[in-house]
């Protein structure tokens, strides 16, 4: 299940639908070119087809004369509709047309009024078709060239390589599923089997080749899928743009997503439609769901044999309690791997304009953590006061009186610039600056809210000349420039 912020309330759209019409009647009102070749769609589905109109096209009138089509001569009848499952209204007439859609309505037939989006209750979409494989395009009349266009391109994406292909699944159908009983499993198979080279061999029409590469994709299936797997993904700080091309991969592949608030619906809309989706909500304060019911859930899903990304802010390993889910894991002989992000340090002083080191004025980096008052009791803070550092402070933004106290009394010079960097790289993005002696009030005046990264050291007030994306940054007063280099 997508979750609910990804559903807005959307306009209905139109309901797509695969009819088996062989041996239904369908009606056709009209006996021009237009029904001659509807009639052949119809007919290549296996329909019974009536037709009714004044005159036959004379390849219709052919098709009757070798009863493959019934045919009522004359003006429409309400009668022609007896015993039809469908109709198509295919005359010139509007007002025919109009008779058509209203009789087959008062009947509760469906009804298409050839290039007649109005007056029909269902449209025939354009179509890519590889033997048993169809590809339906619809953009409900509303635009017909994009449609189009689109189709072009399936055309060329899949070749006449995926009918056999099709064919060939659908034959073997049954071995796939006596091998890999769990749908899962199925799915993790698909996958690989289609990164083989079974396509490439029926694009070069070899048959024999392309059924041995299924048989051994087979042979090798249950060593491969069984186990389920677990990824610790960093999804970065929320633009879907700085996530790494192996998380994006892992997303598309992954049956479970658990995934912290703190993600972006930007970055949740990439993954696979059909993961089930699972937040856990862990901020400091509100354990909604605690640690270790996050590794039961891990150890839960991977146990069924799912492939489960656990879907983090940032990075993993970074305040984000990934060692101990690794360690969790590996306990129960869980496969994982972890898959960096690019942490909000890193990322929200890239997009503040401010270079966390600096041949002049920043020779070293610290990222701390101050998520209350017991983590900051750890903290050495004649260390974190020395000059010529730049701090990067993950923490909500409560305990901030404590975290300028103890700078200050520990030699932190009070003219030290700080910049806030809160909802980095999205497009809210705000960034306020300021000098440490008045972090508290600056901060209680712009009222910073989380997610924030505080950023102390010289280096912060860059952020008033390199800023380049979002708002210009605020201040309480005027700060003083470093100097740049020329
Ligand atoms: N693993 C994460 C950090 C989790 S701790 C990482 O590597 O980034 C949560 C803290 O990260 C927040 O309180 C905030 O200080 C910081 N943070 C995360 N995303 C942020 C963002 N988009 N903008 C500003 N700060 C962010």
């Amino acid at each position: 299940m997508r979750p609910a912020h990804l559903n807005p309330a959307m306009e209905p759209a139109l309901f797509p639908l695969f009819a088996d019409l062989r041996q239904r009647l369908v009606l056709v009102v009209g006996g021009g070119e237009v029904a001659v070749r509807k009639v052949a769609a119809l007919q290549a589905a296996g329909a019974r087809v009536r037709v009714g109109a004044p005159a036959l096209h004379p390849h219709l009138l052919a098709s009757f004369e070798r009863a493959e089509i019934e045919f009522l001569p004359g003006r429409f009848q309400e009668h022609w509709l007896d015993d039809a499952w469908l109709v198509v209204a295919a005359t010139d007439d509007r007002a025919v047309n109009q008779a058509v859609a209203d009789a087959a309505e008062a009947r509760r037939l469906f009804v298409n009024v050839v290039d007649d989006a109005d007056l029909s209750s269902y449209q025939v979409p354009s179509v890519v078709r590889r033997g048993p494989l169809q590809i339906a395009i619809s953009s409900a009349g509303a635009a017909p060239m994009l449609a189009r266009h689109i189709r072009e391109q399936l055309e060329i994406q899949f070749d006449e390589a995926y009918a056999a292909l099709t064919e060939l699944l659908a034959r073997r159908r049954q071995d796939i599923r006596r091998r890999l009983p769990v749908l899962a499993q199925r799915r993790r198979w698909f996958e690989q089997f289609l990164a083989g080279p079974a396509l490439t061999f029926l694009r070069r029409q070899n048959q024999t080749a392309a059924e041995s590469a299924f048989d051994a994709a087979l042979q090798l299936a249950d060593a491969t899928s069984a186990q389920g797997r677990v990824a610790l993904v960093g999804a970065g700080p929320g633009d879907p743009g700085l996530l790494t091309i192996r998380a994006l991969r892992l997303l598309n592949e992954a049956d479970v997503i658990l995934h912290d608030r703190l993600v972006s619906p930007e970055i949740l809309a990439l993954a696979r439609r059909d993961a089930e989706f699972i937040e856990v909500a862990k901020e400091a304060g509100t354990h909604h769901t605690t640690q270790e019911g996050i590794h039961a859930l891990l150890l839960e899903h991977a146990a069924l044999g799912k492939r489960v990304v656990r879907l983090k802010g940032g990075d993993p390993f970074i305040f984000g309690r990934g060692g101990e889910e690794c360690e969790a894991l590996r306990a129960h002989q869980i496969p994982f791997e972890v898959v960096p992000g690019v942490t909000a340090a890193l990322a929200c002083a890239a997009y503040a304009g401010i270079p966390l080191t600096h041949r002049d004025h920043a020779q070293s980096l610290r990222f701390v953590t101050a998520h209350c008052r017991q983590s900051e009791d750890r903290l050495d803070w004649q260390q974190l006061a020395a000059e010529k550092q730049t701090l990067a402070i993950y923490m909500g933004v409560k305990g901030l009186e404590r975290l300028q106290a103890k700078l200050l009394e520990y030699g932190r010079h009070p003219d030290t610039p700080f910049a806030w960097v809160e909802n980095g790289t999205r497009p809210e993005q705000r960034v306020i600056r300021g000098r440490l002696s008045e972090l508290v009030e600056t901060s209680t005046q712009h009222g910073v809210q989380s997610p924030a990264l505080l950023i102390i050291g010289e280096v912060a007030s860059l952020a008033g000349q390199l800023h380049w994306f979002g708002s210009t940054p605020l201040a309480l007063q005027k700060i003083p420039a470093i100097e740049l280099a020329a």
